[in-house]
C-alpha cells in the first residue's frame, strides 16, 4: 500500500481536469481546499472508569450546491489530511451524480475493536455533542463510512435530537428504517458499482456475464458488489479482506464466503478456496474486472505497472494514486472512478434524507429504480465528457463534470465580502 498524502492526490486530480473547466485559477483555487475543518479531543471514561482523550475531525469542503454531506469513519489511520481529501472526493461525487450536496467527512482515530460497545456509544455521542452546532439538515449531513453503520448514526441520530429537543432523522443518514433509515441504504454503495460495472462492460461491448471478477475488501461495499455481480452472471474468483485473499477458478458464491467471514471473521480459510495469496497478488490478477474495495491508495505507481484486469470499478474511495492513474492510462485497462462508481451510498443517503423531510417512505423498488436512473444518467454524461474532451482518463472526465457544476453554482452566487 502506498503512503501518497490523499489530500495531494484530491488536489493532482482537481489541477488534471482544470484544463477542461472553463474557470480562472482563483475559482479552482478555491475547490482545492477544505472551507473549514473542526479537530477536536473528546474525553470518554472507559468502562472501567478511566478517561481516555481521542482525537476526531470534522472537514467541510464546499458547500456550493448544498449543505455538506459524508460520513464519519472509525480507523486507527484516520488523519485531518486524510479527512480533508475525503470530504473533497464527497464534493465532486456529489455533483457528478448531480445531487444537491456539498462535502463533508468526518473520522476518529481509533481501532472500534478495542472499545467495547458501551464505550462506543459514548465515544459517539460525545462526538455528535461536539458536532452538535456544526450539523443540521440544512446545514452538514454525516453517514456512514468505514467500521460505522446504522448503529452509531442511530446513536448520533438520538443525540442531536435529545440535546436540540426536536425530531430531525434528516440529521444524519444510514440510519436503521425504524429510525427513519431508507430501505434500500444498506445495498446501495455495491449497487452502484455493480451498475457502472455493468454500463462500462456495455460500453466497452464487452460481456458480464461469464467473466471473471477480483473484489480486494469484503465489507459493506466489497461484498454486495460481489453478490450483484454474481446475480448478473459474472465469476467472483477472488476475494480479499485485511488478512489476505481466497482464490476459486470457476467463482464463488459470494454469500456463503460472506456467512463464512461473518462466522469466522474472515474470508480466509473458506473451504472452497483452491488457493490463498497475499491482498497485492488480488490486484494483479489476470482479471475482466478488478473491484478495489477497501482503502485509499491499494495501488500505487508501482504496482500499476502489473495490473492486468481490462476493467477497475473502485468501490473505495481513492484506491489509486494519482501515478498509478498515469501509468493505467498508458495501458488497456479503463478506470472508472470511485466519484461514480460508489456514489450510490450517498445517492440512497440522499433519498432518505427526502423522505426524512417528506415523512414519506419509499418501497425498496422505488429506492433501487431511483438509483439506477440517477447512476446511468452520470454514466451517459460521463463517457460523453470523456469523449468530447478527449481527457485521458474517465476519472479526469468525471472530474471536469463535477467541477463545472461546482464552479457554476459558486458564480451563480457572485461574492459576498
Ligand atoms: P467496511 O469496514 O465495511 O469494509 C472494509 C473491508 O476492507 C473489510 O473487509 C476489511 O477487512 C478490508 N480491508 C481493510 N484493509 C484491507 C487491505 N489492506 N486489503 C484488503 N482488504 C482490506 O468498509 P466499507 O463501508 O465497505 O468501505 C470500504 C471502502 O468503500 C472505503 O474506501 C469507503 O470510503 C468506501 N465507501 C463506502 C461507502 C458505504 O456506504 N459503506 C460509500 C462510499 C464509499
Amino acid at each position: 500500500m502506498s503512503e501518497a498524502n490523499p489530500f495531494e492526490s484530491l488536489q493532482e486530480q482537481i489541477d488534471d481536469a482544470a484544463s477542461y473547466v472553463d474557470a480562472g485559477e482563483d475559482v479552482l483555487n478555491r475547490l482545492k481546499h477544505p472551507e473549514r475543518v473542526l479537530e477536536t479531543n473528546l474525553s470518554v471514561e472507559m468502562d472501567d472508569g478511566s478517561v481516555e482523550v481521542i482525537k476526531a475531525f470534522r472537514s467541510q469542503f464546499n458547500g456550493d450546491r448544498g449543505p455538506y454531506k459524508g460520513g464519519i469513519r472509525y480507523h486507527p489511520g484516520v488523519t485531518r489530511d486524510e479527512v480533508k481529501a475525503l470530504s473533497g472526493w464527497m464534493a465532486y461525487k456529489c455533483a457528478v451524480v448531480d445531487i444537491p450536496y456539498g462535502g463533508g467527512k468526518g473520522g476518529i482515530v481509533i481501532d472500534p475493536a478495542d472499545f467495547s460497545e458501551s464505550e462506543l456509544e459514548r465515544l459517539t455521542r460525545s462526538f455528535a455533542t461536539e458536532l452538535r452546532p456544526f450539523i443540521g439538515e440544512d446545514r452538514d449531513i454525516p453517514a456512514p463510512d468505514v467500521n460505522t453503520g446504522r448503529r452509531e448514526m442511530n446513536w448520533i441520530k438520538d443525540t442531536y435530537e435529545t440535546l436540540e429537543n426536536t425530531t430531525e432523522p434528516g440529521v444524519i443518514t444510514g440510519k436503521s428504517p425504524s429510525s427513519g433509515g431508507s430501505e434500500g441504504r444498506v445495498e446501495a454503495t455495491g449497487r452502484s458499482t455493480m451498475l457502472t460495472a455493468r454500463e462500462a462492460f456495455d460500453y466497452l461491448d464487452k460481456d458480464l456475464a461469464g467473466a471473471d471478477v477480483a473484489v480486494q475488501g469484503y465489507g459493506n461495499a466489497g461484498w454486495i458488489t460481489a453478490k450483484l455481480l454474481h446475480e448478473l452472471g459474472a465469476n467472483v474468483v477472488a476475494v480479499s479482506d485485511s488478512s489476505g485473499a481466497i482464490y476459486r477458478e470457476v467463482g464463488f458464491n459470494p454469500v456463503d464466503v460472506k456467512n463464512h467471514k461473518n462466522e469466522t471473521g474472515s474470508v480466509v480459510g473458506y473451504p472452497e478456496a483452491e488457493d490463498e495469496f497475499s491482498n497485492e497478488d488480488l490486484l494483479t490478477l489476470d482479471v475482466d474486472l478488478l473491484v478495489p474495495a477497501a482503502l485509499e491508495n491499494a495501488i500505487d505507481g508501482d504496482l500499476a505497472q502489473d495490473v492486468s484486469a481490462d476493467v477497475i470499478a473502485e468501490a473505495a474511495n481513492g484506491p489509486l494514486t494519482p501515478e498509478a492513474d498515469d501509468v493505467l492510462a498508458e495501458s488497456d485497462t479503463y478506470v472508472f472512478p470511485d466519484i461514480l462508481a460508489n456514489a450510490g451510498g450517498v445517492t440512497v443517503s440522499y433519498f432518505e434524507w427526502v423522505q426524512n423531510r417528506q415523512r414519506f417512505y419509499w418501497t425498496e423498488e422505488r429506492v433501487n429504480e431511483e438509483l439506477e436512473r440517477v447512476i446511468t444518467d452520470a454514466f451517459d454524461n460521463l463517457v460523453e465528457t470523456y469523449e468530447e474532451t478527449g481527457a485521458s482518463n474517465m476519472r479526469t472526465a468525471a472530474y471536469a463534470v463535477a467541477i463545472e457544476r461546482v464552479v457554476d453554482a459558486y458564480e451563480e452566487g457572485g461574492n459576498w465580502p
